[in-house]
C-alpha cells in the first residue's frame, strides 16, 4: 500500500477560519525559503458559509475591513476589497458608504477567496478520526483515505443548539435548516419562532414576508428584543489587544467581561431590525389585523405533532397557557461550538483540562498535549481561553497569522537543516 504523503499541516474544516489560513499559508509560501505544505478537508461538497441562512437582505455584523485579510496583512490581494475590485463593484461599494456588506455578497466574497487557494482543499471529505502525532497524525476520513500531518488545525466551527428535550422534524427545524427546507413549506397558516437574538429576528421577519396569509408568533423569555452593543469602546474587545487582554485575566475578571460585553454578540440584535419589527407590529396594530405576534416573557413548554403542531407556550408572568397550532415551528435558538475531543479519540483523552473540565489552550490557539511533538490547534471552541472573538471573523485574520507563525517556529530543527543542505548542494 503507498504510504499517504505527509503535510506540514491538515485543516479539518474549510469555513472562513482555515480558508484564511489557507491564504495565509499561500502568501508565506510566496516568499518563503521553505515553503508550508498545507491540505484542508471539508466535508461539503463545496464551499458554503451558513448557506441555509443566507437571507437575501441580511447585512454582515462585522465590518468588511474584518475580512480574511486584512487585519493581518492590509496589502493582500486576498481582500474584500480585491474582491469587489475584481467583480468591478468597488466604486459602488464606496459610494454606498456601508461598512456591513450584505451576507450574499460576504459569502460571495468567501466563495471567490476559497477558488484561488483551492490546490490546498479537498472538499466532500468529512474527517472521522485522528491519531498519532509521533511525529506524524493520522487523519482519517469518512471515504477511508489517511493523510499525514505533523500539525492539525481543527476549525469544525459551530453546532444547532435546540432546547433541551426539543426534537426535530419536517415541520420542526433548527434556523440552520431555514433556505434548505422553505421551499418544501406551502402557504401555512402560522409559524412560530422560538429565541430572541439575531438569527430569531432576522428567522420573523422572514417569515412574515414570505407568507403573507401567515400569522408569525415570536416567542422568547426577554421582555423585549435587545439590541446588539457595537459601539466603539464596547468593539475593542473584539481586538488583537483584547484577546491578549482575556488570554492573561485572572477566571473571575474572563467571566465578568463575558458578562459585561455577552451582547456585543449573544441573543442580541441589529438595531434597525428591531426597529422594523416594531414598525410591522404597530402598523398591523393600526389596521386591525395583527398577524405578526410577539410572546414575550414566555416559554414553549410543550410541543406536540399530529395533523398540525401544537405549541402550548407559559407566560412566565402568569403562567397562562397558550395553544398554538402551527405549521412549522423554527428554533432560533443559537449555536454551541462543535466539540473537537470525540474526533481525537485517545488523543482528547490525554488533552490537558483545566478545573472546570475544559480544554487547556496555548496562546498560540495550541491544545496542552503533553509529550507529543505534533501539535492540534483550535479555530474555534476557545472562548474560555481566548474570549469572545472566538467563533466569530474579527479576529480571524489575525488568529491564522498566530497561528501559522507558531507552526513555522516550531518546525523540527531538522528539517530546516535537511532544506537548507538540500539547497546548498543543489
Ligand atoms: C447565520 C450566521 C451568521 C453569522 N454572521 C457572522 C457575522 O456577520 N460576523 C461574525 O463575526 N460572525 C458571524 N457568525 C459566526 C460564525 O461562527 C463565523 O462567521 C464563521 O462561520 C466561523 O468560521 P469557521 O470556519 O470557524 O466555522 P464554520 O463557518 O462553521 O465552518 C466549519 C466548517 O467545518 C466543516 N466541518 C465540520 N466538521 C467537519 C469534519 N469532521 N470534517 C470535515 N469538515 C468538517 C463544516 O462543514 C464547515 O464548512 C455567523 C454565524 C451564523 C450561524
Amino acid at each position: 500500500m503507498p504510504v499517504p504523503p505527509e503535510f506540514d499541516l491538515i485543516g479539518v474544516g474549510f469555513g472562513p477560519s482555515n480558508l484564511a489560513l489557507a491564504i495565509a499559508v499561500a502568501e508565506h509560501n510566496a516568499t518563503a525559503a521553505t515553503p508550508v505544505t498545507a491540505q484542508f478537508l471539508e466535508r461539503q461538497p463545496r464551499f458554503g458559509w451558513h448557506r441555509g441562512m443566507l437571507l437575501e437582505d441580511a447585512t454582515m455584523q462585522v465590518s468588511f475591513l474584518k475580512d480574511l485579510v486584512t487585519m493581518r496583512n492590509p496589502a493582500s490581494t486576498f481582500s474584500f476589497l480585491s474582491y469587489l475590485h475584481s467583480h468591478g463593484r468597488l466604486v459602488d461599494f464606496i459610494n454606498h458608504k456601508n461598512l456591513f456588506p450584505l451576507r450574499i455578497e460576504f459569502h460571495d466574497y468567501f466563495e471567490w477567496a476559497a477558488a484561488k487557494v483551492d490546490d490546498q482543499v479537498s472538499y466532500g471529505h468529512e474527517v472521522v478520526s485522528v491519531r498519532g502525532g509521533d511525529p506524524f497524525f493520522e487523519v482519517r476520513t469518512a471515504g477511508g483515505e489517511v493523510y499525514r500531518a505533523r500539525n492539525l488545525v481543527v476549525g469544525t466551527g459551530l453546532r444547532p443548539n435546540l432546547p433541551e428535550g426539543a426534537e426535530t422534524s419536517d415541520r420542526i427545524w433548527h434556523n440552520q435548516q431555514l433556505l434548505h427546507r422553505i421551499d418544501d413549506v406551502r402557504d401555512p397558516a402560522r409559524c412560530v419562532v422560538v429565541g430572541a437574538g439575531q438569527s430569531a429576528a432576522e428567522v420573523t421577519a422572514f417569515l412574515h414576508d414570505r407568507f403573507p396569509a401567515a400569522e408569525v408568533c415570536s416567542v422568547f423569555a426577554r421582555y423585549g428584543y435587545s439590541p446588539s452593543d457595537d459601539s466603539s469602546f464596547a468593539n475593542r474587545i473584539f481586538d488583537p489587544d483584547g484577546v491578549d487582554a482575556f488570554y492573561s485575566a485572572p477566571e473571575d475578571v474572563k467571566r465578568r467581561l463575558m458578562t459585561y460585553h455577552a451582547n456585543t454578540n449573544y441573543s442580541a440584535v441589529d438595531i434597525d431590525l428591531i426597529d422594523d419589527l416594531y414598525k410591522r407590529v404597530y402598523r398591523e396594530k393600526v389596521q386591525g389585523k395583527s398577524r405578526l405576534r410577539i410572546f414575550n416573557t414566555s416559554r414553549p413548554v410543550d410541543i406536540t405533532e399530529d395533523e398540525t403542531v401544537c405549541v402550548t407556550v407559559e407566560s412566565l408572568t402568569t403562567g397562562e397557557k397558550t395553544v398554538l397550532e402551527a405549521d412549522l415551528v423554527v428554533y432560533a435558538t443559537g449555536y454551541l461550538s462543535a466539540d473537537p475531543t470525540p474526533l481525537l479519540g485517545d488523543l482528547g483523552q490525554r488533552c490537558r483540562r483545566d478545573e472546570h473540565g475544559r480544554l487547556r489552550v496555548e496562546r498560540d490557539y495550541r491544545l496542552v498535549l503533553p509529550d507529543l511533538p505534533g501539535a492540534i490547534y483550535l479555530q474555534g471552541g476557545t472562548e474560555h481561553t481566548h474570549g469572545i472573538t472566538s467563533s466569530l471573523l474579527s479576529n480571524t485574520a489575525v488568529r491564522v497569522g498566530e497561528i501559522l507563525a507558531s507552526i513555522v517556529d516550531r518546525r523540527p530543527a531538522l528539517d530546516w537543516s535537511d532544506e537548507y543542505v538540500v539547497k546548498e548542494w543543489a
